[in-house]
């Protein structure tokens, strides 16, 4: 099971200064910063996804790229500008999501072939349409009709993206620069599923890419893939776009998903309201200590009038201070941490926030930074833990991705 790891650009800057909360000035972005895989080694995963809506922009608006990036990336290839290790894979997608209220994709097949072929991927997905629902035993004429019409454009649109990448490989010698086509199946209910996968099949496509099941249920998408192994032909694996479910994925693969992409366990580092730092067997709340600067409920406040600044930043150094105390001394007593993050929280005034404060004990009891052996975790203890600033979240997310890897190597999968 390969997993792959949608770039959005997050990096980290690997000299970040913890202690002053600052970068130094000889940073230059471009030069210094690292993705997860040139930070974490082995990589955290064993390929890259990278959509076209985020280098090119889309309907919604520009991309995630600056203008000298993506120049970079169509000049360079993506190999080049990732960084990536000859043992790592690259796939590019259209970016669904970000066309899905659209009538029809913004692209056509000469540009996303462009985009693939000149930032040299190992392997393009056809250009889709999501189907946003579920009806396992609806019929074409029981669903809205957008749905059937928007299966019908994936299905055209793959047709003619396997016939134009056929082209382009004939014309290039080299076997290693072919670019694989990747047929992208849409459906509605496990019947709409495997009928796309037996026409994508037909096409010629090998590797089926299944979207739109971000949203189903575990025992749908088992559904939906027990339907669609009943159709597959020999030779033909399987990726799932946009799923993390790790408890699932023996079952998945035994239905002949190989590959899989996801952002979640980067995305909980920081985006999830508990399961922020992950253990092999647990998660953990990271503990919140913002940035008096960084905080805009603070700010607020602090020009209201309503809290002083300096009581502020105090509270805010205590509490700092006292996490490293802690980190250092193993007889240190956590109720006194637990207390400055009280202080520190209740000038914040957010009721939420400060309920939580008492669940960090755990974090802090545990002390799960000293068990985990990724290069993060030893160089930056309990700062790892730390719910603060991007450096130290993405470095959280870095590590739970090598966690994720770690789980995906001791399933017993294919
Ligand atoms: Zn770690």
């Amino acid at each position: 099971m390969k997993f792959y790891f949608p770039d959005s650009q997050d990096q980290i800057y690997p000299r970040y200064d913890f202690i002053n909360d600052e970068y130094p000035d000889e940073r230059v972005r471009q030069r210094d910063d690292l993705y997860a895989h040139q930070a974490v080694k082995p990589a955290p995963y064993d390929g890259i996804l990278v959509s076209k809506a985020i280098v090119d922009g889309s309907v919604k608006g520009a991309g995630k790229y600056s203008a000298p990036q993506r120049d970079r990336l169509y000049r360079d290839g993506v190999k080049t500008f990732f960084g990536l290790p000859d043992s790592m894979q690259s796939l590019g997608d259209c970016g669904a999501f970000n066309y899905i209220n659209e009538e029809y994709p913004p692209y056509r097949i000469e540009d996303v072939l462009h985009y693939y072929t000149e930032c040299r991927f190992n392997s393009g997905i056809s250009i889709d349409h999501v189907i946003f629902g579920y009806r396992p035993d609806a019929p074409d004429k029981d669903v809205d009709p957008a749905w059937v019409k928007r299966r019908e454009i994936s299905l055209d649109l793959a047709e003619k993206f396997i016939k134009a990448t056929e082209s382009h490989n004939r014309l290039v010698t080299g076997r290693k620069q072919h670019l694989e086509p990747v047929g992208a199946a849409q459906g509605w209910s496990p019947a709409s599923y495997a009928d796309s996968v037996v026409q994508l099949q037909k096409m010629g496509y090998k590797r089926i890419a299944l979207g739109g099941m971000v949203p189903l249920k575990t025992p749908e998408i088992l559904a939906c893939l027990e339907a669609i192994s009943e159709v597959r032909e020999s030779g033909v694996g399987f990726h799932l776009l946009g799923i993390t479910r790790i408890a699932s994925m023996e079952r998945f693969a035994k239905y002949h998903v190989t590959s899989f992409d996801s952002t979640s366990a980067f995305r909980q580092a920081f985006m999830d309201e508990r399961n922020n730092y992950h253990t092999a067997d647990r998660s953990y709340l990271a503990i919140r200590v913002p940035q008096v600067d960084g905080n805009p409920t603070l700010k607020k406040l602090i020009l209201a009038g309503m809290v002083s600044q300096s009581a502020a930043i105090k509270a805010e150094r205590e509490c700092l201070k006292l996490l490293r105390q802690y980190e250092a001394d193993e007889n240190f007593e956590v109720q006194e941490v637990i207390d400055a993050l009280y202080a520190y929280q209740s000038l914040i005034g957010d009721a939420k926030k400060l309920k939580k404060v008492d669940d960090y004990r755990d974090t802090l009891v545990d002390r799960p930074w000293n068990h985990c052996r990724c290069e993060l975790c030893k160089k930056h203890k309990i700062d790892m833990v730390i719910f603060r600033g991007t450096e130290r979240n993405k470095r959280r997310g870095f590590h739970n991705m090598t966690v994720l890897e770690a789980k995906m190597r001791k399933l017993p999968l294919t």
